[in-house]
């Protein structure tokens, strides 16, 4: 086994230098680092001393540096925007001592498939701050897609705009303890009985995640009064893998389900 060196680097140009070193990698909340094989691995950049704790808020636009924790976006979105799809996605997430450790930054950067962070950070059009090779702002969605964003560079923070839509958020899971499934989320602009625009992504399927455009379009400028929930219900028309918890047309038919009673929901409520 390699000789594993720890950094502690106090600011971020430190931080960007050494993770452009050959395998060495930053250490957030370490929650998936610490289930990998670190065999490989020469080196690991402990970004605690950073200054990326922080909270911005102008107008608008709200900004989180990359080592808040579940627990720290949860605790401060509660005194902003209580509606907010990220505060909801993330509040039953896996449990309290993990919700206190695990980062956005770590999240982004790892993407699994069961994460509680991604749909919601797509559905609210998140860019994403990147420093080192690749330093700049990027939308969450190309972050996504383009592994070289990820080479040599350190998330640092993450921005969007909060917004009045009306929020859903459902996790599947058997357990208390269970990691998502999958993950849906919803947001809807209503306003005199009409939707006005919806914004809906499921995450955890074999693409990662999907965004429902089909009901999108269906729900667009649509009286609440005359939905078909039913309709809704059968256009989820996504694939799951199926290699984990269940079968995949199980998973489907579960997912149009409670995607149709979250739209319900929200519509009740208005
Ligand atoms: C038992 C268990 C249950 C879990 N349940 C859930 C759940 O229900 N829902 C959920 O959403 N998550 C859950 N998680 C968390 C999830 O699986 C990941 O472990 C977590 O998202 C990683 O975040 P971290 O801050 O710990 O990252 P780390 O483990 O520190 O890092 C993860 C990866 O990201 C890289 N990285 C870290 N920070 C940055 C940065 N700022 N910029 C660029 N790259 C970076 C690291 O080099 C590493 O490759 C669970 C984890 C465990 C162990």
């Amino acid at each position: 086994m390699n000789n594993l060196k720890w950094y502690f680097p106090k600011t971020i140009k430190e931080a960007t230098d050494l993770i452009t070193k050959e395998k060495v990698l930053p250490h957030a909340g370490g929650t998936a680092l610490l289930l990998r094989n670190l065999e490989k691995i020469n080196g690991l950049v402990n970004l605690s001393d950073l200054p990326l704790y922080y909270t911005k808020k102008e107008d608008n636009t709200i900004e989180f540096g990359s080592m808040n924790t579940y627990a720290d976006i949860i605790s401060k979105l509660k005194k902003i925007d209580t509606e907010n799809i990220l505060l909801k996605s993330l509040q039953n997430s896996a449990d309290t001592p993990l919700r206190n450790r695990i980062t956005i930054g770590g999240s982004i950067a790892f993407a699994p498939p069961w994460s509680d962070i991604i749909g919601a950070l797509i559905v609210l059009d998140t860019k994403i701050i990147l420093s080192g090779k690749n330093e700049g702002v990027f939308p969450i969605e190309e972050y996504l897609k383009n592994n070289k964003l990820k080479q040599d560079s350190l998330i640092t923070g993450i921005r969007f705009n909060l917004s009045k839509w009306k929020t859903f958020s459902y996790r599947n899971i058997r357990t208390k303890k269970d990691m998502p499934a999958f993950h849906i989320v919803v947001m809807l602009q209503i306003e005199n009985d009409i939707i006005l625009e919806s914004k809906i992504v499921i995450t955890g399927t074999v693409n990662r995640y999907d965004w429902m455009k089909e009901i999108e379009n269906y729900l667009k400028s649509r009286e609440i009064d005359i939905i078909e929930f039913s309709k809704i219900e059968e256009m989820v028309d996504v694939k799951f893998s199926g290699k984990r918890f269940t079968d995949p047309e199980y998973s489907r038919k579960l997912a149009g389900i409670e995607l149709s009673r979250g739209i319900k929901k929200l519509v009740r409520e208005s």
